[in-house]
């Protein structure tokens, strides 16, 4: 058995795992990420990789927003630039009332101090989606959103921790957490040689994705969590028709063309999901809806095939909100995970806060709204966050209540 020491013990080679991993060795931590499978295998290596702030919950918006300054320069952070592509993100309205909503949401968060969403109507909305069918009546718009290319995303981070030293583990799942002294001893399965390996550091950052409660539970934290199992769609190669990524206001669709001219179309469809088998079924029935939704808006994509679809597990909170703060039971770990189908534009942000509380106990990053026990039951809900240290944010009841929910209810918690 193998024992080695480090200052921080990532779990879950994920993009999240990975941007903790590199933002901790940069700043000088010796760091090991231990993957159960291959960096990438769950929910990084099947995301739509949507890099969206429209239609953001306000709980989590000053970070999103952070994060998309960061997207703007990827390229400076992890040598590539992931194939991130600004080229807006677009949720159109089919009918009057649908856009009086984001009209109400727009102006809210103006109030709030907001100013990257804006209302365009139907003569600006057919120049920016020259194809868009005739029925639509406009569109709310984030302009400096867009997407990016998964697969770049996460040779761009693995490269990049690597080269700023972190160890990677891959095929080798965490089976327990235990205390020692001050210190975090960590157990893995055991390797080709049948031999148990641990690693042990004051701290560890649960980056487990769907399974992220579970890791919480070997530390006693009790964080309740769902399970999405989002699909995707992928056409045949198309001639380029459209740049900016669609979304449809109440109903269920993300909508893109990639750099090689094929449709990925998700939007929060849901498959069938086993943790414990660690699969994901796609139903096609319910993907017919997404199908339906894109034919609708897009008349012209009626008669191409789809060549693959896929789904990928990641963990749902109640409330759509990610988990990130520190552990409130086990000092020195800090959970990461629920990221509800919208975690992808998160990542070079998160992976800094993650950062600075392992390294300094404390953030300037507006994760105030991400701490577990507003889920946990019987923890106090109003104990307040002293680890983040930022200016106060805008209040998000500026923002009507219901105007939000209900332009949530098409991307909040949907891939994007
Ligand atoms: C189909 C789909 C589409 C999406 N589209 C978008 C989008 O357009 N925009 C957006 O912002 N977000 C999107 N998301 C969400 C986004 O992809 C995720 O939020 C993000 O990838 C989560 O990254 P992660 O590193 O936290 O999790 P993961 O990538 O799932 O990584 C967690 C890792 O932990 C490992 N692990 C689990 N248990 C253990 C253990 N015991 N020991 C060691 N390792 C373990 C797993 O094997 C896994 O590799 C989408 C998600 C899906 C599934």
């Amino acid at each position: 058995m193998s024992n080695r020491v480090y200052d921080a013990i990532v779990i879950g080679g994920g993009l999240h795992g990975l941007s903790a991993a590199m933002h901790l060795a940069r700043r000088g931590a010796r760091v090991v990420v231990v993957e159960k499978h291959w960096v990438g295998r769950h929910a990084s290596g099947a995301t739509a990789a949507g890099v969206r702030t429209l239609n953001r919950d306000l709980g989590e918006l000053d970070l999103s927003l952070e994060a998309m300054d960061m997207w703007h320069d990827m390229a400076g952070l992890v040598g590539d630039d992931c194939g991130f592509h600004p080229n807006g993100q677009v949720c159109v309205a089919e009918h009057p009332d649908a856009l009086a909503k984001l009209q109400t949401r727009v102006d809210g968060l103006r109030a709030a101090g907001y100013t990257h969403e804006e209302i365009v109507g139907p003569d600006e909305l057919r120049r920016i989606l020259p194809e868009l069918s005739t029925h639509c009546v406009g569109a709310s718009i984030a302009r400096r959103d867009g997407a990016a290319d998964p697969h770049r995303a996460l040779r761009a981070f693995r490269r990049s921790a690597m080269q700023a030293g972190v160890e990677l583990v891959e095929h080798c799942g965490v089976v327990a957490i235990e205390r020692q002294g001050a210190d975090w001893r960590v157990v893995g399965d055991s390797g080709p040689d049948g031999a148990a390996r641990t690693w042990t550091a004051p701290a560890i950052v649960n980056a487990a994705g769907a399974w992220g409660a579970r890791m919480a539970a070997l530390v006693g934290d009790d964080i309740p969590l769902a399970t999405k199992s989002s699909m995707m769609m992928v056409s045949e190669r198309l001639r380029p028709f459209i740049k900016p990524v669609v979304s449809i206001m109440g109903r269920s669709l993300s909508f893109k063309q990639s750099d090689q001219g094929t449709l990925v179309i998700g939007g929060g469809l849901q498959g069938i999901p086993d943790l414990d088998k660690e699969t994901s079924t796609a139903r096609m029935g319910v993907l017919a809806k997404g199908a339906k939704a894109s034919t609708d808006l897009f008349p012209a994509v009626r008669d191409i095939r789809i060549v693959r679809v896929w789904a990928g597990l990641e963990a749902k909170t109640e409330d759509l909100l990610p988990v990130v703060c520190p552990s409130p039971g086990a000092p020195g770990v800090f959970h990461a995970f629920g990221y509800s189908g919208h975690g992808f534009e998160l990542v070079p942000v998160v992976g800094a806060a993650l950062a600075d509380l392992v390294l300094t106990g404390k953030t300037a990053r507006a994760i105030q709204n991400l701490d577990a026990r507003r889920l946990m039951p019987g923890a106090p809900k109003d104990a307040g966050t002293p680890w983040v240290t930022g200016a106060p944010k805008p209040a998000p009841e500026k923002v009507p209540a219901s105007t939000q929910g209900a332009a949530q209810s098409t991307v909040q918690g949907a891939p994007s």
